[in-house]
């Protein structure tokens, strides 16, 4: 089978011919049928320094955002079926410490990751545990089942932020997370959803046809005044932030109400100097969100069955897996929401 793989720990991937991996007793062989181009495999691509920890377990094969069709069942695996559409979840527990005895395999500490510490799913095939398998309902389409992931981020910042009806929510970043979390916060009945990106048109057309229309464009209006203007009726109950730029945090909290939380989902390469004054004064939280819970993802799936139509916007570009690297350069600038690798695409699919 074809693999995209990490062979030395240097920029650069490499397509591989590998052999069909065997799942073992608790695993199970997913055909994948769609992986996600994600933030980190752009950056693993380029080897920037905070992926570096992945060195140990070179060469691995990345991709963990995926959908796929179970295609053999190891010895002791019950309750999956022969042919049935799964999305994995990427985090793999390990079953044996302390936090994961107790039942708490969310705070597992040697939790491997598919796709950047084990063998993940820009390939034909790959081999998963079974119980990170979430079966996909009748009808939804394996390219919006591979959204699963980047849409339990969002989901997870959206409860870290504690959306509440009647809110007035800003989203700083249009990217696949900020256009989820725009999505989660409707959901959970916010007033008004603003989002704001910089240089961003074509993302934020994606979010207009989603129905939100207080978008706001960085490039045509300087961030500080359009942010100012945007809170000049009441400053926001919750700012949610997917972009990883440093400098929007300050102004984040400049219109954030009393006691409002700020979350912060974007991996930032540097720290951030905050007037801790003003936060003391308003009462403000500052929250980190990353990895959502296990039970986050049957939420995640009941919203992908009856949101189908609405979400296929967010998968822009759909690559064969022999040209995922074209996939990649695509997700690199800012006009595709999520590139989509299909191991079976028509070789001549770039769009
Ligand atoms: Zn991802
Ligand atoms: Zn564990």
């Amino acid at each position: 089978m074809k693999s995209l793989r990490k062979v030395r720990p240097d920029s650069g991937l490499e397509l591989h011919d590998a052999p069909l991996p065997v799942p073992g007793a608790d695993e199970v062989l997913v055909q994948v049928k769609a992986t996600g181009v994600c933030g980190t495999d752009l950056h693993i691509n380029k080897w920037t320094p905070s992926y570096h920890f992945m060195t140990a377990a070179l060469p691995v094969t990345i991709g963990h955002e995926f959908s796929g069709v179970v295609s053999a069942l190891g010895g002791a695996v019950q309750g999956l079926e022969l042919g049935q559409l799964v999305t994995v979840r990427p985090s793999v527990v390990c079953g044996v410490c302390a936090a994961c005895t107790a039942g708490r395999p969310d705070d597992c500490v040697t939790r491997k990751g598919i796709g950047v510490s084990r063998d993940g799913a820009f390939a034909d095939f790959v081999r998963v545990p079974a119980r990170n398998c979430i079966p996909i309902p009748d009808g939804v389409d394996a390219r919006i089942a591979a959204l699963a992931e980047p849409l339990s981020v969002s989901w997870e910042a959206v409860r870290a932020a504690g959306v509440q009806p009647g809110d007035r929510v800003l989203v700083l970043g249009p990217g696949n997370i900020g256009q989820g979390i725009a999505l989660f916060a409707r959901e959970a009945g916010a007033a008004e959803v603003v989002v704001a990106g910089h240089g961003d048109a074509p993302r934020l057309q994606i979010l207009r046809t989603l129905g939100f229309d207080q978008l706001l464009d960085f490039a045509e209006t300087p961030m500080a005044e359009a942010l100012a203007k945007a809170a000049s009726p009441r400053p926001f109950d919750a700012v949610i932030e997917a972009t990883g730029v440093s400098a929007v945090i300050q102004l984040a909290l400049q219109v954030l109400k009393p006691r409002g939380v700020l979350v912060i989902t974007g991996i930032h390469s540097a720290p951030v100097a905050i007037d801790l004054a003003a936060l003391v004064r308003k009462h403000h939280e500052i929250r980190g969100s990353y990895r959502a819970p296990e039970a986050a993802w049957p939420k995640v799936v009941a919203f992908m069955e009856h949101n189908q139509a609405l979400l296929a916007h967010m998968v822009t570009h759909t690559v064969p897996l022999s040209r995922a690297l074209e996939g990649f350069a695509l997700a690199n600038n800012k006009t595709a929401t999520k590139v989509m690798v299909v191991p079976d695409a028509a070789a001549e699919t770039l769009a």
